[in-house]
């Protein structure tokens, strides 16, 4: 029988991969972006209320309306933008299915799509799958982007950017100026839409957060993605959503309704009820003292902790400790050390190499301390 992969690169993550070593090897998992402390008391007294309601059987395609309502209140709370509920938004099962489910919608075999590297795992499949063609731009050496490599590579073949803001890995908040650019960009190519990943949209520090929301040009030219999984420390849940101007969400629907259908009942009526009650206001401040904590106690380690404005990632090179490349030195502290961590050349399609690895600190006190006092070890 003749048969060849349609992803013949694709391998298991690097996620799973450290996530599967620290548990192997007994070892602290800062590795996989995950929270390891308790949910809210108050969201699991609701779901236990919930279960005992009527909310088990199918909810309308695009989301249980008072969710939908909830989540409408919340971007217009956060940017003063107003979206019609039925017409603009969807909720998916988490941020990737959202990623899938746009680019299946929106682009054509043979267009282009814009990534900018370091990049997040799951941008690239979804774009080979539909014969579309990724062109991976470097950010520049701050994690930024870099709008003269961006322009040279957009072209009437692009239909998509996608732009992450927040940032994993490297946990940067893009500048107003960037906003300029890239309401410039769009202005320039009437075809291009800009997929912006803000799922850490309320993980931000010292700097504001400034959403395509914010933005008059850009809201009409942008399909938004975030996830309830970062938003609530519940990233099993698997919950998310995406808001679009109504002509690409009729797209959107049309494909996520024969992918998924509707998005877990039970899910989405707890959420749409601890809504009510929980401030999102204070998840910059929760992170902040996590990535403060973390920060101090990696003080007098040899690792060089790069500035980290937002998300729940810190990156730290360890130049002056080994010339190993990143993945190899990863690999080698979980076994020798007990700590896994994230190599950050496996988010460059190049391969590019900067000594660099990713720590997350969504984790418990007594976790922070006893991965650090580890890591200052080496
Ligand atoms: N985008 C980014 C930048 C992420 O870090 C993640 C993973 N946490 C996702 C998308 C996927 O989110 P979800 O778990 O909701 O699918
Ligand atoms: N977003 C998580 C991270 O960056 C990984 C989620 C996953 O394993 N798919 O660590």
């Amino acid at each position: 029988m003749y048969f060849s992969s349609k992803l013949p690169n694709v391998g298991t993550t690097i996620f799973t991969t450290m996530s599967k070593m620290a548990q192997d090897y007994d070892a602290i998992n800062l590795s996989q972006g995950f929270p390891n402390f308790p949910i809210d008391p108050l969201l699991q007294e609701i779901v236990q209320k919930k279960t005992l309601e009527n909310v088990h059987q199918y909810v309308p395609m695009a989301g249980l309306p008072a969710l939908l309502d909830k989540v409408g209140e919340l971007i217009f709370n956060q940017y003063q933008r107003q979206i019609d509920a039925t017409t603009e938004l969807l909720i998916t099962a988490g941020a990737t299915q959202a990623i899938f489910t746009v680019v299946q919608a929106i682009v054509q075999k043979g267009e282009e799509v814009i990534i900018l590297d370091p990049s997040y795992d799951c941008y690239e499949s979804p774009i080979i799958l539909v014969g579309a063609k990724p062109i991976r731009i470097p950010l520049n050496e701050d994690f930024l982007p870099d709008w003269k490599k961006i322009r040279d590579a957009v072209s009437s073949k692009t239909r998509l950017i996608i732009t992450n803001n927040p940032h994993n890995p490297s946990g940067k908040v893009w500048h107003k100026e960037d906003f300029k650019e890239l309401e410039k960009l769009v202005n320039d190519f009437p075809n291009l839409m800009v997929l912006s990943d803000e799922v850490y949209e309320f993980i931000h520090f010292e700097n504001k957060h400034l959403s395509v929301n914010c933005s008059e040009i850009l809201k009409n030219r942008s399909i938004v993605v975030s996830s309830f999984g970062k938003t609530f420390h519940i990233t099993g849940w698997k919950v998310g959503y995406v808001v679009a101007p109504e002509l690409f969400m009729r797209e959107i629907k049309k494909v996520h309704q024969f992918l998924v259908f509707c998005v877990n009942s039970l899910a989405q009526a707890s959420l749409a009820e601890y809504m009510n009650y929980v401030d999102v206001s204070k998840l910059g401040k929760f992170y902040q003292n996590k990535r403060d904590d973390f920060r101090l106690k990696m003080k007098n380690s040899r690792f060089e902790l790069l500035p980290c404005e937002g998300s729940y990632f810190q990156l730290a090179k360890y130049a002056t400790i080994s010339n190993e490349n990143d993945v190899e030195f990863a690999k080698r502290l979980v076994i020798e050390n007990g700590v896994a961590t994230i190599p950050l050349s496996v988010f460059n399609a190049n391969g590019d190499d900067r000594k660099i690895l990713r720590f997350c600190f969504a984790k418990d006190d007594k976790t922070i301390q006893q991965a650090t006092e580890k890591l200052c070890k080496i």
